[in-house]
């Protein structure tokens, strides 16, 4: 028995396996579903997870037929053919002694196609085409198809298929009265609209025998309206073990819900209750899932009995050697998912490959490689923020020597400022992780140095990750006294006065009004906190488990101005900007769009909106408006005839992440 993690790494016996821990690796469509011929991507991607022990694998969604597809081209099993593209897949899995099952996913009124099919002809809030309604030999045939696909994945060598039953996707558009409007034997009372699960679940276990894992991902609160009632939950979950199902996991939110169930906001294991709620109904194993980044967070969960496993999926983006570095007691060297969604989920809605901000080698296993070096160099990085930690870090790793400057007295550059705004603090793990990784690959780091021409002499290459200056704006009175910088807050703790004016509604400009709007604890600390904000209903008294939103007093008044036209928060994430909207309105923080800046004097910040001129009477201006690229060594070295690279904000400060930061000081430090 494991002393640090006991309930963690102990086995899970399941239909005809025994899976090695209570680990799932939950299923995400990551992009590799789709490549054409056998999925060698998708292996190598699946390889090194099942190498590191995760105890069941689920793949993102597969179609069990064209029309079910979430998008046209979807990945989709329904013929011999398509196996066969598997078949690399499982081996690559099996080879490793790890177990992988296929999610078998059909969208209905999600699907972003024009052939989508639904219980009842409609439109999805989230999608521009209208579902068309399935007749009865269409129900009969889809279900038919589910089972085809669960055959056909047995074919390929999966150990079991996860039938997705939640999320608001076609089988819990069938089962909520919400989005079935039938009048025949599919529809109606719950116990019609609840055939169309049951059925598939009972010809699906026919058809592929006892030696196959069959888990059935079931939506546990759908926080919309008209969604199901806990008793139905109940209901629904035992008459899934009676019709076969191995396993039931636990779904959280339908896509179309308001309320956000996996950004980095949602505190750690903030859902694991309901999913506690139907141990005592059910005796096959529960699989709990949302917001579980960290082993102690998994062993918690596990030792309180709030499941039998629990599921991770981004986490194994971050770091697909999570288990085994728990396992060894390596902890400390975990890559944790910091919920941002930024190369993830982004990146999946907006149609291209996923990866993850704080692991570019995530689902790209086969062409970015760290192979060791046969030339070692000198190589200095000026700057520690996440490009120059992430360039350092891999150019050592490849045996290189290499020397770490930063003038500031900690690492992590602007992360610093972003890791203090409320909901954010899971940005800390990442300089955790990074400050154990530099040690492991051993960097020289010298703090509290500012790096100058002659620091920098001698070294074979100088990489310049020297970051961004906010950019200095030139309207008149910029100089005045309630001016402040996002930094003058952020880094240096200026006092705010309680009335404030933001200039600038990016990403640092809704953070910053985050900061200082926020009231009571952050959302992280505490989950009855975070259910309450967001309207969770924890007594599930009405459908859907939703209820009116609590309001907490906001700590300042503030004010958010844009000088474009339009919403604010345009370019904000995809998956995300909706919920810091949705925040902001909550702290009851004013926002401006289409305004022109006058004038800063005594009085407040003058700006015109169209052509009405207005007085934002505040204590406090404060410019979020963008930067600049800092690079003022490179002409000097370049002229001390030193080679020089540029990366992050040094490079280009124009839509800067620590997405690209990452990833470019990684992709430079392979190629030195
Ligand atoms: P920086 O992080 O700016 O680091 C540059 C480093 O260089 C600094 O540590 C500085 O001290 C050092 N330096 C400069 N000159 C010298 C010198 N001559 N000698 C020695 N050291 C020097 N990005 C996201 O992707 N997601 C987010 O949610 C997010 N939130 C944010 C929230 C806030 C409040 C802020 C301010 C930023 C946020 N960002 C976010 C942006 C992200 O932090 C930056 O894109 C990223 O830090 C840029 O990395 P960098 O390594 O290029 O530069
Ligand atoms: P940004 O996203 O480029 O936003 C800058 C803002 O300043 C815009 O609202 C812009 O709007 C305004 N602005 C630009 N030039 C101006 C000028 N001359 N005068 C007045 N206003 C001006 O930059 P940021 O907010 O500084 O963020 C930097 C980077 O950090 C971003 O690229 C972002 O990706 C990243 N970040 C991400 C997150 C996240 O949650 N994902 C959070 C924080 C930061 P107008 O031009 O319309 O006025
Ligand atoms: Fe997690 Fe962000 Fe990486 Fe996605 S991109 S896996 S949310 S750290």
């Amino acid at each position: 028995m494991h002393h640090r993690y006991p309930h963690l790494l102990e086995p899970l016996p399941v239909a005809h396996v025994t899976l090695r821990n209570r680990v799932l690796m939950g299923s995400m469509h990551v992009g590799l579903e789709e490549q054409f011929g056998p999925l060698t991507k998708m292996a190598a991607y699946f390889r090194v997870r099942a190498r590191h022990r995760v105890g069941l694998i689920v793949t993102g969604g597969f179609g069990p037929s064209w029309e079910g597809g979430v998008k046209p081209f979807a990945g989709r099993l329904s013929n011999r053919w398509e196996a066969y593209k598997h078949r690399v897949v499982t081996d690559a899995v099996h080879e490793e002694g790890g177990h992988i099952a296929m999610q078998i996913l059909h969208a209905g009124r999600y699907s972003y196609h024009p052939l989508a099919v639904a219980p009842t002809g409609q439109k999805s809030p989230i999608t521009p085409f209208r579902a068309r309604g399935l007749s009865r030999r269409g129900v009969e045939r889809t279900i038919n198809d589910y089972v085809k696909c669960a055959v056909m994945a047995k074919k390929a060598g999966y150990d079991g298929v996860e039938i997705m039953g939640s999320e608001g996707y076609l089988i819990n558009q069938f089962i909520a009265a919400k989005t079935n409007h039938r009048d025949d034997e599919w529809g109606g009372p719950f116990e019609q609209r609840i055939r169309f699960p049951l059925e598939i679940v009972r010809r699906t276990r026919d058809a592929v025998g006892a030696d196959f894992v069959l888990v059935f991902r079931l939506s546990m609160l759908d926080l919309v309206d008209n969604g199901s009632t806990w008793e139905e939950v109940v209901h629904l979950a035992t008459e899934l073990e009676r019709a076969g199902v191995s396993m039931i996991n636990t779904g959280i939110g339908w896509h179309e819900a308001r309320v956000p169930t996996i950004a980095t906001l949602v505190p750690r294991a903030a859902f694991t209750w309901i999913t506690a709620r139907l141990r005592d109904a059910v005796s096959v194993p529960l699989i709990t899932s949302n917001r579980i980044n960290m082993p102690d967070t998994a062993e918690a969960v596990l030792a309180r009995g709030d499941a039998d496993m629990v599921s991770m999926a981004r986490p194994f983006l971050a770091d697909p050697e999570w288990i085994t570095k728990a396992a060894e007691g390596r902890e400390d060297e975990i890559n944790t998912c910091i919920a941002c969604n930024q190369a993830c989920l982004d990146h999946v809605f907006q149609n291209k490959r996923a990866s993850c901000l704080v692991n570019p080698f995530a689902c790209h296993e086969d062409e970015l490689v760290l192979e060791p070096t046969t030339a070692p160099k000198r190589v200095a990085v000026v700057g520690a923020g996440p490009a120059g930690l992430a360039a350092s870090c891999s150019a050592a790793e490849r045996g290189h020597e290499v020397v770490l400057f930063d003038a500031s007295d900690r690492i992590g550059g602007q992360f610093n400022m972003a890791k203090r705004i409320p909901g954010k603090e899971e940005f800390n793990e990442t300089l955790r992780y990074f400050g154990r990784r530099l040690e492991l690959a051993g960097v020289d780091v010298r703090l509290e140095t500012r790096a100058e021409v002659d620091t920098l002499r001698g070294f074979d290459e100088v990489i310049l990750a020297t970051g961004v200056h906010p950019r200095q704006l030139s309207i008149p009175g910029i100089d005045h006294p309630k001016v402040l910088s996002y930094v003058d807050v952020l880094a240096r703790d200026a006092e705010v006065g309680q009335r404030v004016a933001i200039i600038g509604a990016g990403g640092i400009g809704f953070d910053v009004a985050e900061f200082l709007a926020h009231s009571g604890p952050s959302s992280l600390e505490d989950v009855d906190h975070y259910l309450d904000t967001w309207g969770v209903d924890r007594a599930y008294d009405e459908r859907g488990a939703l209820k009116e939103p609590e309001v907490s007093e906001p700590a300042r008044q503030v004010v958010v101005c844009q000088r474009s036209k339009g919403k604010l928060g345009a370019k904000l994430g995809k998956t995300t900007g909706w919920i810091h909207r949705a925040s902001l309105r909550k702290l009851r923080v004013h926002t401006m769009s289409g305004v022109t800046y006058d004038k800063i004097d005594d009085q407040g910040l003058h700006v015109t909106v169209g052509e009405v001129p207005e007085v934002l009477e505040v204590d406090h201006v404060i410019v979020c408006a963008g930067q600049v690229p800092n690079r003022e060594l490179e002409d000097s070295l370049k002229a001390a005839g030193l080679s020089v690279h540029l990366i992050g904000g040094a490079d280009e400060a124009a839509e800067l992440d620590a997405k690209r930061a990452i990833d470019q000081g990684t992709r430079l430090a392979a190629t030195l």
